[in-house]
């Protein structure tokens, strides 16, 4: 099994943004309005499923990584889907 990279902490900002234009609803206890709950040991941020849209917050920051060649890079095949072999 082949080990993923931890996020470098240049492209949290990144992420950060992404996670903010999903926001559902502005005010969350849950997250202290934040709209993520904190990192995981991939320093990838975890989206507070409260109040972001979770599901177009993977969807836009796969699309980023295909389009953030250092990301595509580290994270390329991770993020994928699985290709049949030309
Ligand atoms: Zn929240």
């Amino acid at each position: 099994m082949e080990a993923i990279p931890r996020l470098p902490d240049a492209h949290l900002a990144a992420a950060k943004d992404l996670i903010t234009s999903h926001r559902k609803r502005t005010r969350c206890r849950y997250c202290w309005d934040r709209g993520y709950l904190g990192t995981n040991q991939l320093n990838m941020l975890v989206p507070c499923a409260k109040c972001v849209d979770t599901d177009a917050v993977m969807e836009a920051w796969r699309k980023h990584v295909r389009e953030t060649p250092e990301l595509a890079e580290l994270y390329g095949s991770y993020f994928e889907p699985e290709e049949d072999a030309a």
